[in-house]
This record gives C-alpha cells, structure tokens and sequence, in this order.
C-alpha cells in the first residue's frame, strides 16, 4: 500500500468533432486543482483509429513517467486512474452489461462502442466513466467556480445542447443520466422553425443549439449582428430552459458554456427572459438584484480546460471508489 498522497492521473475528453487527452498531477490530501502536466488533441474520427490514438498516449506516458526524475519526485511514477468524458448518450450504469458503452449516438461508427472494455484491456487501472457536460460540472465543482455549491447545473450549447448537474458532490444518474438538451419548449411567436433534433420537434437542443441556429438563419454564431433578432428568440428558449431545471431541480448555481455562449451578449438576455417567465414565484435573494443574478447564471470558469479538468475529477473519484 502506497501511502503518497500524489497521484498521476490520466484524463481523456472525447468529442463529437475533437478528442484531448492529457496527465494531470493531483494531490488527493489537499483536494486542490489538479497541475495540468501535458495535453495533446486530435480529431475524433473512427473509433478504432481514435482509441488507438489514445492508447499510444497513454502507453507512450506510461513509459516516460516510469523513467521520469520528475514523476518520482513526486512519488508518482505511474498513472493511477483514467477520467474520460464523453459526448453520449452512454451507459454510466457500472451494474449494467453495457456499462462503459456510447449508446445511440447518430455519430458514424460509434453507435454501441464500448470505450471503458477497449481501455481496460491495455491499461488495468481504475477508470472513471461520464458524459462530457456530467465531468466538467464536477469539475467546476470541485475547482471552479461552483466550489462549495450544491446542486449546481452546467449546461453547454454548442453543436448540440446538453446539461449536468452535480448533486450530493455525485454527477446525476439514473435510468442513464439526464438528457436535459431534450426537453420541450414552446415556440417564439416570430419563429417558425420546428428545430433540428432527428427525434424531436420542438426540443432545446433542436430549437437552440449551434446547429438550429445555423439551419433556421443560414449562418454560424460569429456571423449574427448583435442586434439580431436571432439573439432574443436564442435567449427565449434557454430562458424556458432554464426556467424547468430551477424548477425540477432547484440548482444554487448555473453555469452556461459552450460555443454559442461565447456571445457574450446572451447572458443578459437570458437572465432577463428568465426573471418574466419565472414571475416572480421564487422569492430568493438570487433573482432579486442584477449583480445575485450574474452571480447565478454565469460562465464557467475553467474554460477550455473544463473538460480535462472533468476528467481529472472523475479520475480522482474512480481512484477513490
Ligand atoms: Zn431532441
């Protein structure tokens, strides 16, 4: 038994588009924010040709900490965990057959992957296993901007528009984990567009994520004047978003990332839709002055990182399990 306190950990961010993987150094006594010690990214192609590319890292690492006077200074020459987080649906049910599986991703080739079985078999340490919006809500957390809040919710629009939520210091699951992308919202009154979601009409992911934006007006985010009527009807339907996770979850924080959200201009906006449709029915201090309401719906704070970071986390968490 071991009894440094440091710990190597491994931390993998798959994507739809890209994947990172990367080491972090953590230290479990004083619970800080994992060093990130070294990232590399590439694109997420095939399964076998990006676990392959995972793999290498890993092994290629694995090799370098072993000889590393650096790594044994820190008493730490090897990995410890792995964290991945990972676009799903997947199965994060650890008594389920599939566990580790993606599940129905309309993504090429990846419908049914088993990414925990395909990592275990070359590397027999402990693997942590959640959705990429899940991980970075632990993450923030533990280390961001959500330190000591509990529940909190971390939504992310981008390409798609997915949310995790953190409850009791535990990523929500249950029949898998939420979907909070697909819950329906009831359409602005200048906007015919019945939304982009394969499975659903009128879904917030359909009617507000990256990709509805680009198909009801033809162009990207970056491309809108900000005085677009676009941003007020994007701001409606997060708004009636939101408005059903406070009110089905009752969250001490939101944090809104994501590409899209890199318009800055949105948050306003959001708030504001937030505070007519809610009405007035929550009386709490966070909704009763501007400054309590940025403080509660505000950006991430780890940034392009959040995911590595969740990864980190979820590694940690799996060491300790
Ligand atoms: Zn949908």
């Amino acid at each position: 038994m071991t009894t440094h306190t440091k710990h190597i950990f491994g931390t993998i961010e798959t994507g739809g588009t890209k994947t990172k993987c990367g080491l972090g150094l953590y230290d479990q006594k004083k619970k800080t924010m994992p060093k990130i010690l070294d990232q590399v990214q590439f694109p997420t192609t095939t399964p076998d040709e990006t676990m392959g590319r995972i793999i290498d890292y890993f092994s290629r690492k694995q090799t370098a900490l072993e000889n590393s006077p650096t790594a044994k200074k820190y008493q730490a020459s090897e990995m410890s965990a792995i964290g991945v987080a990972c676009f799903g649906p997947l199965n994060p049910n650890p008594e389920s057959r599939t566990f580790g599986y993606i599940t129905t991703t309309p993504k090429p080739h990846w419908e049914n992957y088993n990414f925990v079985g395909a990592l275990k078999q070359k590397f027999r340490i402990p693997i942590g296993w959640d959705t990429d919006v899940n991980a970075p809500a632990l993450a923030e957390s533990l280390w961001g901007c959500a330190q000591g809040v509990d529940p909190v919710l971390y939504i992310t629009v981008g390409t798609g528009l997915g949310g995790g939520a953190v409850v009791n210091g535990r990523p929500v699951h249950g029949l898998l984990h939420p979907e909070m992308g697909h819950i329906l919202v009831r359409n602005h009154q200048h906007d015919g567009f019945k939304g982009c979601c394969p499975y659903h009409d009128y879904c917030l992911e359909g009617m507000a994520s990256g990709t509805s934006l680009k198909q009801r007006w033809g162009h990207t985010v970056t491309e809108f004047e900000p005085g677009h009527v676009a941003w007020e009807i994007e701001a409606y339907y997060l708004a009636q978003g939101l408005q059903s996770y406070i009110m089905t979850l009752s969250p001490k924080k939101i944090m809104l990332g994501g590409g899209v959200m890199q318009q800055e201009q949105l948050f306003p906006l959001v708030r504001e839709q937030l505070k007519d449709l809610l009405n007035g029915y929550l009386q709490v201090p966070e909704f009763e002055l501007a400054e309590s309401m940025e403080d509660y719906i505000c950006p991430p704070e780890l940034g392009d990182d959040a995911g590595l970071y969740g990864g980190l986390a979820l590694a940690a968490q799996a060491y300790n399990s």
